[in-house]
């Protein structure tokens, strides 16, 4: 069975997972991981449900990335006080 994106439907490309999740390469949606247990159940969801899951992820991501950012700026700064000092 070839496999489709959850969120609609169409044919998508499958990307390594770990044996828990699965990872998709949607020529919509880009690439996204879905847990298996989810999987399962994907029927279940709306596609509104799957499109507000996939923005929320996306949101997270962000956030994690600008929050990395801002901890290497303060750790850049850090370092720069300290030779500073010296
Ligand atoms: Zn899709």
């Amino acid at each position: 069975m070839p496999l489709v994106c959850p969120i609609c439907k169409t044919p998508a490309q499958e990307l390594p997972g770990t044996g828990e999740v699965t990872g998709f390469r949607c020529v919509i949606h880009n690439n996204f991981k879905v847990a298996d247990a989810v999987l399962r159940r994907a029927e279940e969801y709306t596609r509104e449900q799957w499109e507000i899951a996939l923005r929320k992820a996306k949101q997270r991501a962000w956030e994690m990335a600008l929050y990395q950012k801002r901890r290497f700026l303060i750790l850049c700064k850090h370092r720069r006080l300290t030779l500073t000092l010296q």
